[in-house]
C-alpha cells in the first residue's frame, strides 16, 4: 500500500488534497509549472517536483512527466484533483500500467461517461430517468431539425463531448435550429475535436440539482446527499449551496436512489458526482428531475457536502484508494444544517465577465478555517503577493459558510464576502455579495435563468460614496500608518506627513481626475477641506467620521495605484504619472489592443486589407472563453503584430489602422 501520494493538480485543489494527505500521516508530492514555482500548493507538500514550463499542455497536462515525477519520488498513488488529467482514461491506464493507484474511478466507468450521448443511452438502460431527446448516431442536419420538432421547442443542442458550457445552443424556434446546430457543432469540433451533437428538451424553469455519490471497490454505493448549483452564468456554477432549498425528503430519496442506481451500472469506484436537471415550476417533484451527466472526480463544489455532512471527502477518497470499504453506509449519514460556496474570480464584471490578471497586492480574508470545515472556510490557491496569471483558471478562491439554518449559512457568507480585501485585480466580489441579497434567491426561488434575468441589477454600481475618495488620498500620501522605524528618513517623513496642516492630492478614477485637499486636525486626524469627513487611524484599520457617525474602511497603495475597500466594495485609483500620460497619447484610436492576456485564437486581418466598422479581426481565448475583437471604425489594416497562436498580455497591440484621412 502507498504512503507517498503525488497531487497531478496545481492552485487551491492541490493544496486542499495535500492538507488531507498530511493530517492522515501520508507524505505528498506536489508537480508544479515554471509559473507555480513558489505556488501554496508547492510549499504546502513534503516534496515538489518542476514538470515544464507554465502552458498547461507543456506541464499539467503532461503524463509522461507526472509519472516520471512519481517514479523519482516513489509516490505510490496520484490524485488528479478536478480538471486536467481528472477524467482522460487514457492517463488512468497510464497511471496503473505504471504499477501505481490511480486516486479515482476505473479508465472504464470514466468512458462510459465521457459522451453525454452514450452516457445517456446507459442511464436510460439502468432506468435512471434521462432529459427527453435525441441522443442517437444519426446526425444528417435535417434528421436533427425534424427530432427537434418531435420533442418540441424550446430545445437545447449539446456537443456530445461539451464540458464547462462548451458547445451549447438554446433553439427557441424552428427557424433558428439550423444556424445554432451549426454553431454547436463548431465548438464542438473546435473545443473537443467531436462535432457530434444531441438534442434534448429544454427544461423550463431548471434547477441544477446534484447528487455527490461514493463507491468503495467492494460494491457499496451511498449518496452523500445533494447541492443545489442553479445559480450559473453561461452554464457555469457562480453558488452552490447544500441542501437545496425546498427538497421534501421523498424527492430527495428519489433522486438518492438513482445516483446510486447511475454509479452501480458503470462499476463506479470513489467520489462522482450525478447532475440533475429539475423542472422547478412546481416544486421539486419525484417525476421532475432528469440525468443530465457525470463528473467522474471530486467537484469544486464539494466543500458545501463536507460541510453539512460533517465528512471529509479527500479522506474517504484515501481510504477508497486503500481498499477500505466505506466509512459509513446509508442509514448513517445525515444532514447537518446548511453551507453555501461562492466561487471568488479574477474577473471584470463591468467588461462582460472578462477574466483579469494581475500580482494580488493584497489578499485578506476574514479569520476561517482552511481546507477544512468550518463555519467560515476558505480554499484558496494563492496568497497575497502571489499572481493571477493567463496561464491558468482565475480562480482566487472558495469562501464557505456553515450555518445551522440557510438564512444563517447566507448571511455569514455575505459578511464575509463584506470583509475580503483583493488589491491588485479587479474580482467579482461586489457581484457575489449582489447574488446574496437578490430577493428571490434569498427565498429560495431559484433556477438557471435567474442570473441572466437579473445581469443589469447584479452588476449595478451605486455611487462612489464621498469618503472613498478621502481613503484614496490618505492612503496615496502615506498619511494612512503612523510613522514607524526610527530612522532619520522615517522620523523626517513623520515630521514632514504628520506634522504638514494641509496636503494636496491628485488621483484619477474611472478616467477621471480628483483633486482633494485633506486638513490635519491633529496627530493621525484629517479631514478633506470643505466637507465633514474625517479619517483617522486606530489599533484596527481605518476610521470614518462623517456627520456623526463611524464607520471602519481600509486603503492601501501599491505603486502608483490605491485601492479602497468600502462595505464590500473596492475602489481603484491611479496616482497620475505625468510622463507616463504624454507617453500614453501617442498610442491614438488607430490601435486594436488586447483587452485581457490570451491566446491569439484566429488572425483574420492581413497588412493592406480594407475594413468595416465591426468587422471581426481576430479571436481571442482566455481562460475558458472565446473573445472577437472587431474593428473600431471603417478603414485599412496597417500592420498586423501578433500571429496566431501567441500568447499576449492585456494591452499588447494586435493590429494597427492606416490613419484616417483628413
Ligand atoms: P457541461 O458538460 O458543459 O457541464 P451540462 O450538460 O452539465 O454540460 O449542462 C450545463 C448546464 O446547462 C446545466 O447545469 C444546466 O444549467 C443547463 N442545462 C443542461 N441541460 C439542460 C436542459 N435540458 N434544460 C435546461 N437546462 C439545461
Ligand atoms: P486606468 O486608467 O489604468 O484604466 P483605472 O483606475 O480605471 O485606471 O483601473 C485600471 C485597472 O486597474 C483596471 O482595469 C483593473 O485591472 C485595475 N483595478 C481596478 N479596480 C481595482 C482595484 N480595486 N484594485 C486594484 N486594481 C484595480
Ligand atoms: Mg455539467
Amino acid at each position: 500500500m502507498f504512503d507517498k501520494i503525488l497531487i497531478a493538480n496545481r492552485g487551491e485543489i492541490a493544496a486542499r488534497v495535500i492538507t488531507t494527505a498530511r493530517a492522515m500521516g501520508l507524505r505528498t508530492v506536489a508537480v508544479h509549472s515554471d509559473a507555480d514555482a513558489d505556488a501554496v500548493h508547492v510549499r504546502l507538500a513534503d516534496e515538489a517536483v518542476r514538470i515544464g514550463p507554465a502552458p498547461v499542455g507543456e506541464s499539467y497536462l503532461r503524463t509522461e512527466a507526472i509519472l516520471e515525477a512519481a517514479r523519482v519520488t516513489g509516490a505510490g498513488a496520484i490524485h488528479p484533483g478536478y480538471g486536467f488529467l481528472s477524467e482522460n482514461p487514457e492517463f488512468v491506464e497510464a497511471v496503473e500500467a505504471a504499477g501505481l493507484v490511480f486516486m479515482g474511478p476505473p479508465a472504464s466507468a470514466i468512458r462510459a461517461m465521457g459522451l453525454k450521448d452514450a452516457a445517456k443511452k446507459r442511464m436510460e438502460e439502468a432506468g435512471v430517468p434521462v432529459v427527453p431527446g435525441y441522443h442517437g448516431e444519426g446526425q444528417d442536419a435535417a434528421m436533427l431539425a425534424e427530432e427537434a420538432g418531435r420533442i418540441g421547442y424550446p430545445v437545447l443542442i449539446k456537443a456530445r463531448a461539451g464540458g464547462g458550457g462548451k458547445g451549447m445552443r438554446l433553439v427557441e424556434r424552428a427557424e433558428d435550429f439550423a444556424d445554432a446546430l451549426e454553431g454547436a457543432q463548431a465548438e464542438g469540433r473546435a473545443s473537443f475535436g467531436d462535432a457530434a451533437v444531441l438534442v434534448e428538451k429544454f427544461i423550463t424553469s431548471p434547477r441544477h440539482v446534484e447528487i455527490q455519490v461514493f463507491a468503495d471497490a467492494h460494491g457499496n454505493v451511498v449518496h452523500l446527499f445533494e447541492r443545489d448549483c442553479s445559480l450559473q452564468r453561461r452554464h457555469q456554477k457562480v453558488i452552490e449551496e447544500a441542501p437545496a432549498p425546498g427538497m421534501p425528503e421523498h424527492v430527495r430519496a428519489a433522486m438518492g436512489a438513482a445516483a446510486v442506481e447511475a454509479a452501480r451500472a458503470i462499476g463506479y469506484v470513489g467520489a462522482g458526482t450525478i447532475e440533475f436537471i429539475a423542472d422547478g415550476s412546481k416544486g421539486l417533484r419525484e417525476d421532475g428531475f432528469w440525468f443530465m451527466e457525470m463528473n467522474t472526480r471530486l467537484q469544486v463544489e464539494h466543500p458545501v457536502t463536507e460541510a453539512i455532512t460533517g465528512l471529509d471527502l479527500v479522506e474517504w477518497q484515501i481510504r477508497v484508494a486503500r481498499g477500505e470499504t466505506l466509512p459509513l453506509s446509508q442509514d448513517e449519514l445525515t444532514i447537518n444544517g446548511h453551507a453555501v460556496e461562492a466561487r471568488l474570480y479574477a474577473e471584470d464584471a463591468d467588461r462582460g465577465f472578462l477574466p483579469a490578471t494581475g500580482r494580488l497586492e493584497r489578499l485578506r480574508f476574514p479569520e476561517a478555517a482552511r481546507f477544512a470545515r468550518g463555519a467560515l472556510r476558505v480554499d484558496a490557491g494563492v496568497v497575497e503577493g502571489d499572481a493571477i496569471t493567463p496561464h491558468y483558471d482565475p480562480m482566487i478562491a472558495k469562501v464557505i459558510a456553515h450555518g445551522a439554518t440557510r438564512e444563517e449559512a447566507l448571511s455569514r457568507l455575505h459578511a464575509a464576502l463584506e470583509a475580503t480585501q483583493v488589491g491588485g485585480t479587479v474580482t467579482n466580489l461586489a457581484f457575489l455579495a449582489a447574488l446574496l441579497r437578490h430577493e428571490g434567491f434569498v427565498a429560495g426561488d431559484l433556477d438557471t435563468g435567474l442570473i441572466g434575468r437579473d445581469l443589469d441589477a447584479l452588476t449595478a454600481k451605486p455611487p462612489m460614496p464621498d469618503h472613498v475618495p478621502v481613503l484614496a488620498a490618505l492612503a496615496a500620501a502615506g498619511l494612512d500608518h503612523p510613522p514607524a522605524g526610527d530612522g532619520p528618513w522615517d522620523a523626517l517623513r513623520g515630521f514632514r506627513n504628520w506634522g504638514a496642516s494641509e496636503v494636496h492630492v491628485v488621483l484619477e478614477h474611472e478616467g477621471e481626475a480628483l483633486d482633494v485637499a485633506l486638513r490635519r486636525d491633529g496627530p493621525g486626524h484629517w479631514h478633506r477641506a470643505g466637507t465633514g469627513i474625517g479619517v483617522s487611524r486606530d489599533t484596527g484599520g481605518l476610521v470614518v467620521t462623517v456627520a456623526g457617525r463611524r464607520f471602519r474602511a481600509e486603503a492601501a497603495r501599491h505603486g502608483n495605484r490605491v485601492t479602497v475597500w468600502d462595505a464590500g466594495r473596492a475602489f481603484g485609483f491611479a496616482i497620475p504619472d505625468p510622463l507616463a500620460a504624454a507617453d500614453a497619447a501617442g498610442a491614438g484610436g488607430d490601435a486594436i489592443a488586447a483587452p485581457m492576456p490570451g491566446l491569439v485564437k484566429r488572425m483574420r486581418a492581413e497588412a493592406g486589407q480594407k475594413v468595416e466598422k465591426g468587422q471581426p479581426l481576430a479571436i481571442l481565448e482566455a481562460m475558458k472563453m472565446e473573445h472577437t475583437l472587431t474593428a473600431p471604425r471603417d478603414g485599412v489594416v496597417a500592420e498586423v503584430l501578433a500571429q496566431e497562436g501567441a500568447q499576449i498580455s492585456d494591452g499588447d497591440l494586435l493590429l494597427t489602422l492606416e490613419p484616417e484621412d483628413e
